[in-house]
């Protein structure tokens, strides 16, 4: 290799934020380098593993090189209807409801199937618990949650001990926390992340002044273990749906009754022999949840006659 360009050792990193052609890199010794992409084919997103080599480029100190492989990539759709990569390399998707605005629990099966999709594991928080449930769906549902085996962790900005079980989930994972707006997601993560208030104002005061931003995501250590990625995109984003036929793996109790079903490519509407039917009766699948599994069934049905969303890149 010729002396000089691109000839320094190349080393391994997190990206813990990006801005279109450039990325924040934390190294495996802690130390965080402005990088720039090489090549117009590279995309990066936050929570990727990549190769980078020191390079003094107009935006830092380093050029990132490669990305490489990941465990899952997380998309939303975006305003156009295109699905839009958001994080990679989660483990775990926090699901998070609250009394007031009136739980979507729609929404949440939603976040819950993305994590079966992603193989990631989930749990739902029951947060602003200091407030009374009008409506009285919120015990039974949460309870119902638990039944099929998703950890139910209530919490409060007012009390120390939900917030406490949190910290103790997220450690060890690399986490987010989804949710429809006002539940409280940006409350917990103050809570969870001292002074990332004034952090995020940072960012933000930075993309007025300068290029655009979009849904610019930011990777987090969090003092009391694990990681959590968070931004205003991927806090209610709205998760891609895969074909009809692989809807029901992301509801997992439908997923365990389904095995039994005479048919093999039964979409547990109506058919003859279906066990999900028989599990509902049953008592294993929940009315609820079997009609949210039917909803979005309908909606991916709707989708998938559109053609799959594009990847934008
Ligand atoms: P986000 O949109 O999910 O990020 O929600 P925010 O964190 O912005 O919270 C929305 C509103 O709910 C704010 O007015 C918060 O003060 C309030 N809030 C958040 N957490 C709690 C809680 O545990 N209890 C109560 N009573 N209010 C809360
Ligand atoms: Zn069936």
């Amino acid at each position: 290799m010729k002396p000089g360009r691109e000839a320094g050792p190349q080393s391994t990193g997190r990206v813990v934020a990006s801005h279109g052609r450039d990325a924040s890199v934390v190294d495996d010794s802690g130390r965080e380098i402005h990088c720039r992409l090489q090549g117009r084919r590279l995309a990066v997103v936050c929570g990727d593993r990549v190769r980078w080599t020191p390079a003094h480029t107009e935006a830092g100190a380093g050029l990132i090189v490669e990305v490489l492989p990941r465990r899952n990539l997380l998309a939303r759709i975006d305003s156009r209807g295109a699905a839009e990569p958001v994080a990679a390399n989660l483990t775990q998707l926090v699901a998070v409801v609250a009394t007031i605005p009136a739980a979507d629990f729609g929404l949440c099966d939603r976040y819950l199937a993305a994590a079966e999709w992603n193989g990631l594991a989930a749990c739902v928080v029951a947060n602003k618990c200091d407030l009374d449930d009008a409506s009285g769906t919120l015990a039974p549902t949460l309870e119902d949650y638990a039944r099929i085996g998703y950890p139910v962790l209530r919490t409060s900005k007012r009390l120390a001990e939900g917030v406490d079980a949190l910290r103790e989930r997220l450690a060890g994972e690399t986490s987010a926390l989804v949710g429809q707006s006002g539940v409280g997601k940006s409350s917990l993560t103050n809570r969870l992340i001292p002074g990332v208030e004034a952090a995020v104002d940072e960012v933000s005061r930075a993309s007025e002044s300068g290029r655009h931003t979009t849904s610019t995501a930011s990777l987090y250590a969090l003092p009391s273990g694990g990681e959590l990625i968070d931004s205003p995109g991927v806090r209610d984003f709205a998760p891609p749906l895969p074909a009809p036929r692989n809807i029901a793996g992301g509801y997992r109790e439908i997923a365990v009754a389904a095995a039994d079903c005479r048919f093999r490519d039964c979409l547990h509407l109506r058919e003859p022999g279906c066990a999900v039917a028989e599990a509902n009766l049953a008592g294993r699948v929940s009315a609820r949840r079997l009609d949210s599994y039917r909803r979005l069934l309908t909606l991916a049905g709707q989708l998938a006659g559109r053609g799959p969303p594009r990847l934008r890149r």
